[in-house]
């Protein structure tokens, strides 16, 4: 296939439309998993914060008595606490565990009162975004560039009235780091994944071009062995025609030896065209079948009956064996007896004079079995599978003589398959060959 350049092509633009469906399956595929991944773990940190405002939320409201006021038991819950602005020292993280100062990306949290004046603070919360005051989330941005997320809740006092906010967040540095970092997969996987995706749609390619390319290679050769088998008769009688015509005073008897010579080869040249036809319209499965209730008993005794001729002309003796009586299948007697026919000719012709060729009919189960043995040439084992392609002959030369094409195997086997039988051979090289065939029984 390599060679091929068609095939080559062919197999490239498979491999790359394959890969480039891949490509773009998996391509669309990483964006939706980044995608999904970038919101869940925003709506993770969104709900750590909502989680951490509500309890901080229900920890401190019942302490709160003056709207803009912090109550000093508020510093116990968070030890942290920074007042009015001023200049806090580091606090200690294990007092803030609530607000998960041994995180990378800690809380902060920030009280303002109702016009959004901080009056108290915990960590270190970025500049307040004043366009984005009255909103519940706010993404805010400190002078360094980092990003917060942060979620603003009103405060009530002991007595109904309006308090101030409770405004917690975190730094999305770390959330950031991770989009960075699965982008960063993404970009280096995703080329090595086509890398990988090419190599194997080039491969898968191949495995499903191989049949395509077997049965291109079976015509192609079926074509060549057509045309040689087409060209030598046609050979024959081009060249006995110019010896004719080149004969001064040709005489009766010339002239009949001629065209008798035509006649022969005429008719091999019909007996190839019409064995080439049969092929294909079972191949096309357009061949009319009957479905005839076959005595197959009768059909060997009529087959005996015609080949014995034949049989005693080439010295050998030609043998019947029913071992099971009226055994019928269903199907086209005229295929079946052709079937028959081509293995009793092939056990005849393979046959060494002085040879034996048995003929047995036998039942197993629902199962019709007809044996041909012979004692001839017998057939390699390498050969034996050939045998039943189209123009195979296992010695070119030795069947030559015979004057077979090659096709009477490979007719007896699609006639097999018609008839859902099968059709098997055993063989001894110079010893002998038997030719098992069978044929479900009619039910
Ligand atoms: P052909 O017309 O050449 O006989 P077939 O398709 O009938 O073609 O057989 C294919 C080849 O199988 C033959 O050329 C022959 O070499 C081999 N073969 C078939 N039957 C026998 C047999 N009974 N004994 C030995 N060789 C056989």
């Amino acid at each position: 296939m390599h060679q091929n350049r068609l095939f080559n092509r062919t197999r490239l633009q498979l491999a790359a439309w394959y890969a480039g469906v891949m490509g773009a399956i998996l391509g669309v595929c990483g964006v939706a998993v980044y995608l999904h991944l970038a919101e869940t773990h925003f709506e993770a940190i969104a709900g750590e914060i909502q989680t951490l405002v509500g309890s901080l939320h229900d920890s401190i409201e019942p302490m709160l008595e003056k709207p803009g006021e912090l109550h000093p038991r508020v510093r116990q819950i968070l030890p942290g606490l920074c007042v009015g602005g001023q200049l806090c020292r580091p606090v200690k993280t294990s007092h803030i565990h609530v607000l998960g100062a041994d995180y990378q990306d800690p809380y902060y949290v920030r009280f303002t009162n109702l016009s959004f004046q901080t009056l108290a603070t915990v960590n270190t919360p970025p500049p307040p975004d004043s366009a984005a005051q009255g909103k519940n989330w706010q993404i805010l941005t400190d002078e360094k560039g980092r990003r917060y997320h942060q979620f603003s809740m009103v405060l009530t006092t002991s007595a109904g009235q309006p308090w101030g906010y409770i405004q917690v967040g975190r730094s999305l540095s770390g959330y950031q780091r991770y989009l960075a970092s699965l982008k960063v997969f993404l970009l280096i996987g995703l080329p090595i994944a086509m890398v990988s995706i090419g190599g194997a749609s080039w491969w898968l390619a191949g495995l499903a071009m191989q049949p395509v390319y077997n049965s291109y290679r079976q015509i192609q050769q079926f074509t060549a062995d057509a045309a040689h088998e087409l060209r030598t008769p046609l050979a024959a009688i081009q060249a006995t025609v110019e010896t004719t015509l080149g004969t001064e005073n040709l005489n009766l008897i010339e002239a009949q030896t001629t065209l008798q010579t035509i006649t022969r080869q005429n008719q091999r040249l019909a007996q190839l065209v019409q064995d080439l036809l049969m092929l294909s319209r079972m191949d096309l499965k357009v061949l009319p079948t009957k479905h005839q209730n076959c005595c197959l008993d009768d059909l060997l005794h009529d087959l005996v009956e015609e080949f014995a001729a034949f049989a005693i002309s080439a010295k050998v003796s030609l043998e019947l064996s029913i071992q099971a009586q009226d055994l019928y299948v269903v199907g086209d007697e005229e295929q079946l007896y052709r079937l028959v026919m081509n293995l009793i000719t092939n056990a005849i012709q393979y046959s060494y004079p002085g040879g034996t060729v048995m003929l047995r009919l036998l039942k197993e189960d629902s199962t019709a079995i007809i044996q041909v043995e012979d004692t001839g040439v017998g057939i390699e084992t390498a050969e034996q599978a050939r045998i039943f392609d189209r123009f195979y002959r296992v010695n070119q030369d030795r069947s030559r003589q015979t004057g077979g094409a090659g096709l009477g195997l490979a007719i007896a086997q699609a006639i097999v398959e018609l008839h859902k039988g099968s059709l098997k051979v055993q063989s001894q090289f110079g010893k002998g060959s038997i030719f098992t065939l069978r044929l479900p029984l009619k039910t």
